[in-house]
């Protein structure tokens, strides 16, 4: 089978990245694992994306963000992060004069359906589903794929979007930092007693960083992040049981509270490749860079990823010619290092017990809120 572009992993990159690619005219093959029908309709999986108006600009363009139920979509007003029991807070709140939101929660599952039915609808894409890459090789002039049941993919271009430990990376020798916070983050919808006025909250206790993000009515999701054994233990609760704790340690904010979903954990880690692209191969979302979730930015990044790929391929006959390959490259790690690396170190000083890093962190807030541009550099990432 003969395509312009190859890409292993249907996932929500994945998906937006075949629909830009096919929007350009090329023929592309889209691999993924699982099939067509959890496709079609994912289930929840406690992730709720903060998304920023850059993502959302680009999903109306391609036409997925038209698919979302807008009774679904919780805007997200403010941000207010505070260390430990400590009164002081820094507050990012969106610009008021053009009554715009910082960005929007959305269900990645939600995401996920909306992307295929997009995909589905738009011809020049074909989904080999239930199937993975077995082995690839690269000439100089294309790039073969053989599916793990014998099916033979030639293509210009190899994309690996298949997540953050991904195999087609290990295959195309590409190697990755990656980080393993040891902890787990357990998500799910909480019901409170009390509104939350499209605030989200994050807040650094002893043991844990708890962050509740505003959702539809009195609903909000919960995001714990906790030794991997407190986190199980904490799945395992009776709803009862599970109601009184997170009830204490969200410290009664939003009052009263009980799980309003099914509850799900994920490991904290982080990864960011080596390379972001070379000979006939590029990578993309997770793949490409992982992000720690704390910053609420992989799938941003992800899209981002995907607009600067396609830019980089416009008008090019060769959809794997180096030159656009290597400037799509350049220009990704340059947007996207920077904020890496400063989450990588918030990360580890706000999971740090230690009295130095507890002083540290209370001092750097303080220091962030006291600088405006700071502030304002914020606000600007997530609204531009
Ligand atoms: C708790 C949590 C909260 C988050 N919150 C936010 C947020 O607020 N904002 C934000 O921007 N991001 C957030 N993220 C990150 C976001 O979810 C990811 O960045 C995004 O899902 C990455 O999409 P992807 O398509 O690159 O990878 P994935 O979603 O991992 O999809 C990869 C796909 O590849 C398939 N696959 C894997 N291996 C193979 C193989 N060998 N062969 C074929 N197919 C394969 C998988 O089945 C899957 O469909 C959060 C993540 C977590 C865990």
């Amino acid at each position: 089978m003969q395509f312009d572009v190859v890409i292993g992993g249907g996932g929500p990159v994945g998906l937006c990245l075949a629909q830009a690619l096919a929007a350009q005219g090329r023929r592309v093959a889209v691999v993924e694992r699982q099939p067509r029908q959890v496709l079609a309709e994912p289930a929840f999986d406690g992730r709720e994306i903060a998304l920023t108006h850059a993502s959302r600009r680009l999903l109306e363009q391609l036409g997925i963000w038209s698919r979302l139920d807008a009774a679904t979509l919780s805007p997200l007003r403010q941000a207010r992060v505070q260390d430990g029991a400590s009164p002081f807070a820094l507050n990012i709140a969106a610009d008021k004069r053009d009554g715009e939101p910082l960005g929007w929660l959305v269900a990645n599952h939600r995401i996920r359906r909306a992307a295929f039915e997009a995909v589905a609808a738009q011809s020049g894409i074909t989904l080999l589903d239930g199937s993975s890459i077995a082995s690839l090789q690269r000439g100089r002039d294309h790039v073969e794929a053989t599916l793990d049941d014998g099916r033979r993919l030639q293509a210009k271009l190899l994309i690996a979007a298949d997540g953050r430990l991904s195999a087609l990376r290990r295959q195309l020798g590409v190697g990755a930092e990656l980080h393993d916070l040891g902890r787990s983050m357990l998500v799910c919808h909480v019901a409170h007693a009390k509104p939350h006025h499209g605030i989200a909250l994050e807040w650094f206790a002893y043991g844990a960083t708890v962050a509740l993000l505003p959702l539809v009515g009195n609903t909000s999701s919960l995001v714990l992040t906790l030794s991997p054994q407190r986190a199980e233990a904490l799945r395992a609760l009776d709803d009862v049981a599970f109601a009184a704790e997170v009830t204490r340690l969200c410290e009664g904010r939003l009052g009263a509270m009980r799980p309003a979903s099914s509850r799900h954990l994920y490991p904290l880690l982080s990864t960011y490749a080596r390379r972001l692209a070379g000979p006939r191969f590029a990578l993309a979302g997770d793949a490409a860079i992982g992000m720690h979730p704390v910053n609420a930015h992989g799938f941003n990044f992800g899209l981002a990823g995907v607009e600067r790929l396609v830019e980089a391929l416009a008008g090019q006959a060769d959809p794997g010619a180096e030159g656009p390959l290597r400037a799509f490259a350049g220009a990704h790690r340059r947007a996207t290092w920077p904020l890496y690396a400063a989450t990588q170190l918030v990360a580890r000083l706000y999971t740090n017990e230690r009295p130095a890093a507890r002083l540290l962190r209370g001092g750097a807030l303080r220091l962030a809120a006291a600088v405006p541009p700071f502030r304002q550099a914020l606000r600007m990432h997530l609204q531009h």
